[in-house]
């Protein structure tokens, strides 16, 4: 995209995943054009543009992981893969006429509220501008994390994370090692087991998994969504309240019996040798890391060239990994599938509010918190999507989203009805909001579960799952409120100093 950028906008979007192309829509939804979006990457997607590697898939049915305004009647899978999903993205952003206002190439590194100027100050790689608005949107999950194990740097081969796929290298004929378990490692070892010589997988906590309930859509199935829209709004529906279920366990234990009996049974099923069974059972309760999906993963582990390694990781070396049992593990290339930065987000440390200190600073002292997810008390004029206690473990993030922009929708529509230039947050509004939400966390399997997860902060709080249903979040959304929040008027123009004064 080889627009320059204004000098200045109404509104200026940071990403363009799901968040920031679903702002993009419903800013122009409400009438207002004034805006772009900035995003770092060669396309939109995030996400979905980010994560190539083999096998990258949904764990939410496509019919639902969509925006509700633009639904796919043409998903070839259920639970689509990667290319397919960021092929929607494409497409959406072409349909809603997002790619005019879309700034790509363009990271953002630095924003500060300017008080007198009532705008953010805005730094990029392509040169600043400044913006009344500042939507981030940003990802919770698009930071690739790496743990710092002594001698990464001295690996001779090539290594890279899930999310930053090196397709360069073709690892046919290559003795791969794998560090990590969760949710993209258990996607892409299926898919290049096959490929390896051999392939050695480093679990430091099993996860559970549970059966795969994805397929291939039916090509008559696809022509009736397309010609009945209706019947694939009441599918999605009826998945969305399904999917709704999912959160019980997750906060009433006794009903966790059921889900933990069935990721059990899966994996008497899938694995007969009791020793590496025993290696792949959960010591947690389920629910407390990202419940997994997979019939393949398991059944890959067990094939003639590969290996599921528990001992802890001592170091890397040149020529492979070394456990703490002192034995080394030979590799060609190494695959971190060790997830993201979810409550240390760079973007934190470049976003500067009122009193000059990073939203960084702030959450260091306080924690990872906002009101409602969406509004950080001393920084104006800012919207966080995806933003804190907003993620799930059970449903889609596509619908979290979604309350998110009505809100913001709404709290523009309160600042020009009341001719606001500024709105921030009342602390204690946001303080009443976060104490609350960590009320509900309590007992949760999340803080109980007896497992340590990325859902947890350093101080073991649970800053980024939002603590019930997606329902209830939508509930907590629906409505701007003016009380919770400080409308301040335009200030009245500087005069500008004559000549030579100063
Ligand atoms: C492999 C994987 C699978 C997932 N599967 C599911 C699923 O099945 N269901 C579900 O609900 N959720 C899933 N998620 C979570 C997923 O991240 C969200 O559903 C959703 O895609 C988030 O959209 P987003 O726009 O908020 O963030 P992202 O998609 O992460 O987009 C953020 C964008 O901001 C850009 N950006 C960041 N910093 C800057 C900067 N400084 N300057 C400019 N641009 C910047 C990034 O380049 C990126 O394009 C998955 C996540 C991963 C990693």
């Amino acid at each position: 995209m080889a627009h320059d950028l204004p000098d200045h906008v109404d509104v200026a979007i940071v990403g363009a995943g799901f968040a920031g192309l679903g702002a993009a829509i419903s800013l122009l939804g409400d009438g207002r054009s004034d805006f772009v979006v900035l995003e770092r990457d060669d396309d939109v997607g995030g996400t979905w543009h980010r994560n190539s590697y083999p096998g990258c898939q949904c764990d939410v049915p496509s019919n639902l992981y969509s925006f509700s305004f633009a639904p796919n009647p043409d998903w070839t899978q259920t639970f689509a893969l990667q290319p397919e999903i960021g092929a929607y993205l494409r497409k959406v952003a072409d349909d809603f006429g997002v790619r005019p206002h879309l700034r790509t190439g363009t990271a953002v590194e630095g924003a500060a509220w300017d008080e007198r100027a009532q705008r953010w100050r805005i730094d990029t790689a392509r040169g600043p501008l400044t913006a009344r608005v500042l939507v981030a949107g940003v990802g919770a999950l698009s930071e690739p994390a790496i743990p710092p194990i002594p001698g990464a740097e001295r690996f001779a081969g090539p290594a890279f994370h899930t999310a930053r796929w090196d397709h360069d290298v073709d690892l046919t004929g290559k003795r791969v090692a794998v560090i990590g378990t969760g949710a993209s490692a258990v996607q892409v070892v299926p898919r290049i087991q096959p490929q390896a010589a051999r392939l050695t997988v480093f679990q430091r906590t099993p996860p559970w998994i549970m059966p795969h309930p994805g397929r291939p859509t039916r090509p008559r199935e696809r022509a009736l969504f397309r010609a009945l829209p209706p019947l694939q709004k009441l599918v999605r529906g009826a998945v969305y309240w399904g999917r709704e279920c999912y959160v019980l366990p997750f906060r009433f234990h006794r009903l966790s019996r059921l889900p933990e009996r069935i990721a059990r049974r899966h994996l008497e099923r899938q694995v007969a040798d009791p020793v590496l069974r025993d290696k792949l059972t959960p010591r947690y309760e389920i629910g407390c890391k990202r419940i997994l999906m997979s019939d393949e993963y398991l059944p890959a582990l067990q094939q003639p060239n590969a290996e599921l390694v528990t001992a802890a990781i001592a170091e890397i070396v040149p020529g492979g990994v070394r456990t703490a049992d002192g034995a080394e593990h030979p590799a060609d290339a190494i695959v971190w599938g060790t997830g993201f930065h979810t409550t240390d987000l760079p973007h934190v440390e470049w976003l500067r509010g009122r009193d000059g200190r990073t939203l960084g600073e702030v959450w260091r002292e306080h924690g990872m918190q906002a009101l409602r997810g969406t509004t950080v008390a001393g920084f104006p004029n800012l919207f966080t999507l995806y933003g804190p206690n907003t993620n799930l473990g059970h449903n889609s993030i596509v619908f979290m989203l979604e309350s998110q922009l009505r809100f913001v929708t709404d709290a523009l529509r309160a600042m020009d009805a009341r001719g606001a230039a500024v709105l921030d947050t009342r602390p204690e509004a946001q303080a009443r909001f976060n104490a609350a939400v960590q009320r509900r966390m309590r007992g949760t399997v999340w803080t109980q579960g007896g497992c340590a997860s990325w859902y947890l902060d350093a101080h073991g709080r649970n800053t980024t799952l939002w603590p019930g249903t997606s329902w209830s979040f939508r509930r907590a959304t629906r409505r701007f409120d003016p009380a919770e929040h400080l409308l301040e008027p335009p200030l009245p123009a500087v005069a500008t100093p004559p000549a030579g004064v100063c």
